[in-house]
């Protein structure tokens, strides 16, 4: 059988140029899968912890003094290598020593067994044979904790090609809208230097509304039709606008204030305007009922959770009951483990909700998520469009679509 012969961390940088930690596992000395984490700006309270203290170097102390207890184990077996970290750990959030521990073990565990085995790690990450290819989307602008002062309240503006027929077309037309937004921009804004966000949208001196027009306009300019060729998401990110003292919304750029209520109104109001198929976080992470609602009133457009649902299934159980998505953003690095992230994704199956598998806005340039959006019948991959911690995981599609296993596009 084959046996895990070493562990070893180093820290390495994330896109903002932060420290992080990247691990490998090693099996029958030679078959290495290497893992290194990403980390969010706006994290969700109920995520675990990615480093102790927020310190990296402690997470990588605790790999390499521990990393003893891996050697002889199954790469395979993503359940005993969980619950030896669970182990090492002892904490329900991996304070002792950090979420990207599990998150990169677990995941460098996976794909060391698919370099063993000669197969893509989508193949070792389910027993499916029907595989499809989930719609790529795109941030084609950025605001919120995403970019600099001055930028829109919304965190972020999407592009979702959902009328394409493979995942080539499916990028191109993110990349197209990409650059035909950055003309727009242009010529709308005589300040706009061109700059971009954390996840490589463009960060222009503009409001909510102007982004979203301005967004819908690069489409049109490139004879997309809104609806049928490609539609608009947004992710409202809106615990970072939430104040619970005031019980408001407060929108520094747009100089609002919204009670819970009228939140709901201009967030129904943009879904209608703008013809949204997607939004993600409309209300607080807390506020299960306000989201609710959403999903009632809109059946059809994925009425997501992200900071709502943390990649936790206990959490998206409660979702479930209240009815509180029709979507749910699975970041593996929200859960720790790989293991955990997968038994979240089990359980968004079984219940029709729609999974979208994410990066975070500080990426690494890996690529394993694209496998992991593909084996786990995720409907979209949020993974960006420009900048290359972006593109290293578009090009892993395209590499994929060699294999004869993935049998076109999902369909929404
Ligand atoms: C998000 O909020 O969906 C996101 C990707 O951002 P972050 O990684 O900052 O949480
Ligand atoms: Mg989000």
């Amino acid at each position: 059988m084959q046996k895990i012969t070493s562990v070893r961390g180093r820290l390495v940088y994330d896109s903002r140029g932060n420290k992080t930690i990247e691990v490998d596992v090693i099996t029958d000395n030679e078959y290495v899968g290497r893992t290194s984490v990403p980390a969010g700006a706006s994290v969700g309270r109920n995520e675990v912890i990615n480093f102790p203290n927020g310190e990296p170097e402690k997470c990588l102390d605790a790999i390499n003094n521990n990393s003893s207890k891996f050697v002889g184990l199954d790469p395979m077996d993503l359940k005993c290598i969980h619950e030896t970290i669970r182990e090492i750990d002892n904490t329900d959030n991996y304070s002792n020593v950090g979420g990207a521990f599990a998150f990169a073990i677990t995941i460098s565990s996976m794909e060391s067994a698919s370099k063993f085995f000669h197969v893509p790690l989508f193949n070792v990450l389910t027993n499916k044979s029907k595989l499809e290819f989930p719609i790529p989307l795109g941030n084609i602008l950025g605001g919120g904790l995403h970019a600099g002062i001055g930028t829109p309240d919304i965190q972020e503006i999407l592009i979702c090609p959902h009328g394409s027929k493979s995942i080539r077309n499916a990028v191109e037309i993110n990349f197209n809208v990409h650059r035909e937004l950055q003309n727009v921009l242009y010529q709308k804004n005589l300040n706009f230097t061109g700059g971009r966000s954390d996840e490589g949208g463009w960060a222009p001196e503009i409001n909510n509304e102007e982004a979203l027009e301005a967004s819908c306009k690069a489409c049109e300019n490139l004879g997309y039709v809104l609806g049928k060729d490609v539609s608009l998401g947004i992710d409202l990110a809106s615990s970072t606008q939430w104040d619970q003292k005031h019980e408001k919304y407060i929108y520094k750029h747009n100089q609002l204030q919204l009670t819970q209520e009228q939140q709901i109104e201009f967030v129904s109001d943009l879904i209608d305007r703008y013809k949204l198929i997607y939004v993600e976080d409309a209300t607080h992470q807390d506020s299960f009922d306000a989201m609710s609602e959403l999903t009632n009133t809109f059946p059809n457009v994925f009425i997501t959770g992200d900071d709502l649902t943390v990649t936790n299934k206990r959490i998206l159980e409660h979702a479930i009951k209240l009815k509180s998505c029709n979507a749910a953003i699975l970041k593996v690095n929200q859960a720790g483990s790989l293991y955990d992230a997968l038994k979240f994704a089990q359980h968004a199956n079984k219940n029709n909700i729609k999974i979208i598998t994410s990066h975070r806005s500080g990426e690494t340039i890996d690529s394993q998520i694209a496998h992991i959006g593909i084996s786990t019948g995720s409907k979209m991959l949020k993974i960006g469009v420009v900048g290359g911690e972006r593109v290293s995981k578009i090009n892993e599609l395209i590499r994929i679509s060699e294999y004869d296993l993935i049998h076109g596009m999902t369909q929404l």
